[in-house]
């Protein structure tokens, strides 16, 4: 049985940080990733936004080189099935076991699915095998259609419609983006779409989706709650995420939505760390939390890392977010919830329109979540501004413009 000193089960970006941390504390110490993908460690962000919108960004930018890099034994199509605790080896779905001596679980999240015929035509989009597929679907003239309003959704619309292909965005919804912004800021969000050419269906989720009565290209129609049906060349669905904790439960890891991790990203079992989108962390701003975004995968994995390698450090970052499109990028910190009582901050404009800032204030008047609209390098700042606490509309007014 092949055994490493530091064994990542998940091939994502979790893996990647979590390699190179572990490099900067220990040089020669054996790394092995197990990974269910078919490619190597990537940015997963850019297959909905760089790889779409930017003609100078290619696919050759897109891997990580996390083996070279880190000097790890990166094992494609290697799913984990068990972890043996006290024999201390995980053993994947073609029956091959590995023995570790300190284990970090990365197993990141899966898109949530609906019952759907099979057909790549549909597509529940996470990884690059299904950008690769969306590319050979997004023909120009084409029609597709994108079912969710989330960021996967909207960026998608938009990445699609800027690539000659005629699109249909149906979200549950009364306006785009009104899960995440007050109802100014996602009118201009909306508008955005509506001025890209991106057909909106408003208010409406989808009941399910079907081969086209009369096509014999294996279109589909997708079937709306109101009866209706949108007739499209494919369809996407970007429905959310979950994450990916099977595993960790049937190992018998304390798992409460994500795999319960301290302040230095070990699990319930001492050997075991986890990171990244099915980490249940204990933020030092925010509280206990789970965060499925880059900045997270990178740092948490980093840190965790380095942990393992006995860095001895508690993971201190509060991650922010964001996301593009149509040349707009939003970056946040905290809580983004509209119902939230919101303080929306003018902060002048530029080439691709307003700056604003969004504080998002709790009961007690405490910012929980800061939006950065077009507002570039204030993350920081945006941190600040949560741990600071100011209760007073004047001060938040001058903290971040
Ligand atoms: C299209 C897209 C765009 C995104 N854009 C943004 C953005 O703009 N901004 C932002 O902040 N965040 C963005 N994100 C989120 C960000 O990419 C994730 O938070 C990040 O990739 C999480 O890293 P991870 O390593 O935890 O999980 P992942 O990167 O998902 O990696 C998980 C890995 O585990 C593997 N795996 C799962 N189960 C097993 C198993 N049993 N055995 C072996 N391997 C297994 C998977 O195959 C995969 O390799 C985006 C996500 C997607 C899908």
């Amino acid at each position: 049985m092949q055994s490493y000193d530091y064994l990542i089960v998940g091939g994502g970006m979790v893996s990647d940080a979590a390699a190179r941390g572990i490099r900067e504390i220990d040089e020669a110490g054996t790394i092995g990733i197990l990974s269910a993908d078919v490619d190597e460690p990537y940015a997963r962000p850019a297959l909905s936004k760089k790889l779409w919108t930017d003609s100078d960004f290619t696919w050759d930018q897109v891997p990580l080189g996390t083996a070279s890099d880190a000097d790890a034994d990166v094992r494609l199509q290697s799913r984990v099935t068990a972890i043996d605790r006290d024999a201390r080896w995980v053993e994947t779905d073609a029956g091959d076991r590995f023995g570790y001596r300190r284990l970090l679980l990365a197993t990141g999240a899966r898109p949530r699915e609906i019952n759907v015929p099979e057909s790549d035509r549909i597509l529940f989009f996470r990884s690059a095998e299904d950008y690769r597929r969306l590319r050979e679907l997004a023909v120009d003239g084409r029609r597709i259609v994108v079912v969710g309003g989330g960021y996967i959704g909207a960026e998608l619309a938009a990445a699609l419609v800027q690539n000659g292909v005629a699109v249909d965005l149906v979200f549950p919804g009364a306006v785009l983006g009104e899960d995440t912004f007050p109802r100014e800021l996602a009118e201009r969000y909306q508008a955005l779409f509506v001025d890209g050419g991106v057909r909106l269906m408003a208010g409406r989720r989808v009941e399910g989706v079907e081969p086209a009565a009369s096509d014999t290209d294996g279109a589909v129609q997708v079937v709306l709650d109101d009866g209706s049906r949108l007739r499209g060349d494919a369809v996407v669905l970007g429905l959310g995420a979950s994450p990916v904790t099977d595993l960790a439960e049937r190992a018998g890891l304390t798992v409460d939505d994500g795999v319960v991790v301290d302040e230095t990203l070990q699990t319930s079992d001492a050997a075991i760390w986890a990171a990244g989108d099915i980490a249940s962390y204990p933020d030092r701003l925010l509280g206990r939390t789970r965060v499925e975004h880059v900045d997270n995968a990178q740092e948490m994995g980093r840190a965790a890392g380095r942990a393992m390698a006995g860095g001895g450090e508690a993971y201190r970052h509060t991650p922010f977010f964001y996301s593009q499109v149509f040349g707009v990028r939003w970056e946040a910190v905290g809580t983004l919830d509209p119902e939230l009582d919101t303080l929306v901050v003018e902060a002048g404009a530029d080439e691709t329109g307003p700056r604003t800032v969004v504080y998002y204030r709790d009961a007690s008047g405490r910012p929980v979540g800061v939006l950065l609209w077009n507002v570039a390098e204030a993350t920081d700042a945006a941190r600040l501004v949560i741990a600071d606490a100011p209760t007073s509309e004047a001060e938040l007014r001058g903290r971040i413009g």
